[in-house]
């Protein structure tokens, strides 16, 4: 037992600035030296009733919140006692989770709150903007069109997940006034909901029951939804809850300072019992209050593998399909207090389960090139990018080409997240443009070529929101408090980009016709065929399932000169075949009769697949008797 003496305070309010704030009464709390639990029994209907800890440790005496706290009053000062029940939206006891058969099922769209909606475009009503309820609204459009926005454009663009940055309670933004902006990464309390994207931060019950209406009205629509975890660090170390009940405990430290491998200013102790404990039990506790489909572990290397295999076999109680991957890095090596082999980063993914998956930074600097440089990788001509995306579309799982993971299931592909520059503003880095707003060609051409390789190779395709409409920050690399202005999603670039849009939403189409490009095992990889030229790339693969296109070749030129296709499998190859993405448009309907005679325009990506299987599966013979079917 750390504590001397611990103490119950109960309020009316959750600050003490609020009308009609005052003290209810405090109790001395009683500890049980057998369990290690303080506990004190209150009589009376407690509902909505504020409270805090007074902690008498070795530091002095110090208030707080509770550790486990489920509600909080403004600003996360006070815990609060909310009858759960009472927040279930109508209808919650019939919503059910969304969850894909396995992993890489998955097409994950990232998303911040604030930012799906803050703007007037949104076409949002005001007073959901920016907050919760704005998943909620239907039939929004970009004002004065008929182009819909918000979770109406989700619908059409056919995403199965979206992902939303941090929404628990965090430090950064205050509630009351609600004007600074912030990623959020700086959690306060991890099993709460934050306050200012609620339309009232100071009743808790609100932003819980804003909360499951977001997740209702997306499961509603099919949409799955996963939670970023920042379970690695808190906002402030010594002014949170963790620390005021038990002074150096839930934190990795040295000589009596905090650790820092998550470069902001501590880093909490997976391998410690009650921290492991408690991202166990408030992971549990937002699968099952709130319907939460899956989640992403901030910083997921500053865990330690025990912990995260001990999360996996947890969910797996629940369900098996429950989505879990991370970020395979800490932000400090050096300070992260675990050894090395026992952290969750990409050189352990073999010791982690094959469903916890991790970002291939690889394939991501392979597309695109450095982050925030104007480094030049593969979609803008580079050759020397060619073999780290040739791993990436093999899921990172090929004994040839690399294999950091166990199977494609462990590997999230992808070009772009929130950190560092949108893809399109790498893009025009790269290329040394600053007209954010150009249309021109040769940059959208290339952001066509990430999308094939994104939604067109093996492992779960991810990419930060509005990716598809060359989202982009003004060259801002590090938007985490930027304004609105440079985080908002415009969504009249859905407009101006809508031939970009098309295609990622054609290629959507395509992955889920063809099931190995969502296989999961090292089948597909072995299945596959990938050949690299110096000018073109192509994957060439099988398919066993029935009523599916037998074959697909994925092939990119991302050279500035034609080329002739390569395609080479182990297996017999089609005597015909349909292009169904070509680099103007993309579907999952025949363009025209793919041509092996006739060189690849420079920079296009090629998706073709097996004529016959389509004829037989679609009743068609689309070409058949069209002498000039090629040009079609
Ligand atoms: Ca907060």
């Amino acid at each position: 037992c750390s504590s001397d003496l611990v103490l119950l305070k109960l309020y009316t309010t959750g600050s003490y600035y609020e009308e009609g704030a005052q003290v209810l009464g405090i109790k001395q709390m009683l500890y049980d030296a057998s369990t290690g639990v303080w506990s004190a029994t209150v009589d009376g209907d407690l509902n909505k009733i504020y409270y805090t800890y007074v902690i008498k440790t070795a530091k002095g005496t110090q208030e707080t919140q509770d550790i486990y706290s489920k509600a909080v009053g403004v600003n996360s000062k006070r815990s609060e006692v909310v009858d759960l029940a009472q927040t279930n939206p109508e209808g919650w006891e019939n919503d059910g989770h969304i969850l894909v058969d396995k992993p890489n099922d998955a097409i994950i769209w990232e998303i911040h709150v604030r930012d799906f909606s803050s703007s007037d475009t949104s076409g949002v009503s005001k007073e959901h903007r920016g907050k919760f309820l704005a998943f909620t609204e239907r039939g929004t459009v970009i004002p004065f069109t008929n182009f819909p926005t918000c979770v109406d454009y989700l619908k059409q663009l056919g995403i199965t997940h979206i992902q939303i940055n941090p929404a628990f309670d965090f430090g950064s933004v205050n509630e009351i006034t609600g004007v600074d902006y912030n990623w959020g990464y700086d959690p306060v309390n991890y099993n709460v909901p934050e306050g200012s994207y609620a339309t009232d931060p100071y009743h808790g019950e609100v932003r819980i029951r804003e909360f499951k209406e977001m997740v209702k009205s997306l499961h509603k629509e099919g949409i799955g939804v996963i939670m970023d975890v920042v379970y690695n660090h808190v906002y402030s170390a010594v002014d949170s809850p963790f620390e005021k009940t038990v002074p150096g405990y839930y934190f990795r430290m040295q000589d009596g300072k905090f650790l820092n491998s998550s470069g902001c200013g501590n880093v909490t102790a997976s391998d410690k019992t009650m921290f492991r404990k408690f991202m166990i039990d408030s992971l549990r506790y937002w699968t099952e209050e709130y319907h939460i489909d899956g989640f992403r572990f901030d910083l997921m290397a500053c865990h330690d593998i025990e912990t995260m295999n001990l999360i996996r076999e947890e969910l797996d109680k629940i369900d098996t399909r429950l989505l879990i991957y991370g970020e395979p890095w800490t932000a400090n090596d050096g300070e992260n207090g675990i050894s090395g082999e026992d952290c969750s980063n990409k050189s352990n993914a073999k010791k982690l389960s094959t469903r916890i998956g991790m970002f291939n930074d690889d394939m991501r600097h392979g597309i695109k090139g450095g982050s925030d440089d104007d480094s030049k990788g593969f979609i803008q001509g580079s050759t020397h990018s060619a073999y780290n995306v040739i791993a990436g579309m093999m899921g990172a799982s090929s004994v040839t080409f690399g294999n950091w993971a166990n199977e494609p299931s462990q590997c999230i592909t992808y070009a772009s997240a929130h950190d560092n520059l949108s893809l399109w503003d790498k893009i025009l880095k790269s290329n040394w443009c600053t007209d954010y707003d150009t249309t021109d060609k040769l940059y959208v051409t290339q952001n066509k070529l990430a999308a094939v390789l994104i939604l067109a190779s093996l492992g779960i395709p991810f990419w930060m929101a509005g990716e598809e409409f060359a989202r982009t920050k003004y060259g801002d690399h590090n938007s985490y408090k930027s304004p609105d202005s440079i985080n908002s999603i415009n969504w009249t670039r859905s407009i101006r980009y809508k031939e970009l849009v098309d295609y990622y939403r054609g290629l959507i189409k395509i992955r889920k016709s063809f099931s190995p490009l969502r296989d999961n095992t090292t089948k597909a990889v072995n299945d596959g065929y990938i050949v690299y030229n110096g000018q073109s790339i192509s994957l060439t693969m099988k398919n066993d399932t029935e009523g599916e296109w037998k074959m697909i070749s994925v092939i990119i030129n991302n050279s500035e000169q034609p080329c002739t296709p390569q395609i080479k499998s182990q297996y017999e190859l089609p005597k015909g075949w349909y292009v169904v993405a070509n680099g103007e448009e993309a579907s999952d309907e025949a363009i025209c009769k793919f041509d092996p005679e006739k060189p690849m325009p420079p920079r296009t990506a090629l998706i073709i697949v097996d004529a016959e299987s389509y004829d037989a599966i679609h009743d068609t013979d689309y070409f058949k008797d069209s002498e000039d079917g090629a040009d079609h």
